[in-house]
């Protein structure tokens, strides 16, 4: 069966190139192409999409008019937020990519019991998938950790869902232990603000580097006495993503309620 596609920022950088993944794949159709910034444009305005008549639209009621099942929604976190009400609020499923959104406060609206479902993923990429699920392995052997995440400078979020989801996931690794919090934090002088990064959950530290040139990359530093292990994943190109998105795209339907993260998905 064709499923058929919404995606919401379709003239953004992720979205763009999810408008190009639904096109290319099979059995899924193209069926609405939404942005604010470029409404009533051809979705083939700047090139890249000849196969495609759609014209750009900046409302979310034209992926009811399309007939979408599904909504991808690769905007601005004030934005997917109402996607993802939109799509509870008339049957439509969403896949969210989007960081920076509250994913907690979306629980109740997708009930398994009811349709529609949502997926919502910080970070499609597998090989990010797989950093947090070996960092988790890490966690209760070290005394420090850091988290370096790397992003283009058109980021508009920091620090980024994936480290926010990494420190997270330690955390809760080091609770479920008994190894506690990570070593506190010695400085005693920061004479720049903002030179030790931010604090996040049992002290691990996070650092947002933002780079012309750079896509999304992270290092997770773990310390102990005499060594360190270093975890680094890096997406060099956008298209590293759109396995993670056509797979969610694939079990959206199918997968109840509210689902957070790739890896239930992978099982990773
Ligand atoms: P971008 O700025 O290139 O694109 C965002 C698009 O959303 C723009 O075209 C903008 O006009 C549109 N938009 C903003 N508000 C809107 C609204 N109310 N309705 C419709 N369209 C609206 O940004 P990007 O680099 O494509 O990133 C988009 C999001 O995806 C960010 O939150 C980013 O962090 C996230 N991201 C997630 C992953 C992942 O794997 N989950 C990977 C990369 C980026």
């Amino acid at each position: 069966m064709t499923v058929r596609v919404a995606v919401v920022g379709a003239a953004g950088r992720m979205g763009a190139t999810v408008c190009r993944a639904v096109l290319d794949a099979r059995d899924l159709e193209l069926v609405a192409a939404i942005d604010i910034s470029k409404d009533g444009r051809p979705l083939d305005y700047a090139g890249g999409f000849p196969d495609s008549a759609l014209v750009i639209s900046g409302e979310l009621e034209s992926a009811v008019r399309a007939h979408a099942d599904v909504l991808v929604d690769f905007t601005v976190a004030e934005a997917a937020v109402k996607t993802l009400r939109f799509g509870a609020a008339n049957g439509i499923h969403v896949v969210c990519g989007t960081t920076g959104i509250e994913t907690a406060d979306f629980v109740s609206e997708f009930e398994p019991a009811d349709r529609p479902n949502a997926i919502i993923c910080p970070n499609f990429a597998i090989s990010a998938v797989l950093m947090t699920r070996l960092a988790e392995i890490a966690a209760p052997y070290f005394e420090n950790a850091e988290i370096i995440e790397l992003h283009h400078d058109q980021k508009r979020d920091a620090p980024s869902g994936t480290a926010l989801e990494s420190a997270r996931r330690i955390a809760e690794v080091r609770r479920r232990s008994g190894a506690g919090d990570f070593g506190a934090d010695p400085t005693e002088r920061v004479v720049l603000p903002g030179a030790r990064g931010a604090r996040a959950e049992a002290n691990v530290f996070v650092h947002s580097v933002r780079l012309r040139g750079l896509v999304a990359h992270q290092e997770i530093i773990f310390g102990a006495l005499g060594q360190s292990l270093t975890i680094r994943q890096d997406s060099y190109d956008r298209t590293s993503f759109m396995p993670g998105v056509l797979l969610a795209i694939d079990r959206v339907a199918s997968t109840p309620g509210l689902t957070v993260g790739l890896d239930r998905l992978l099982g990773a």
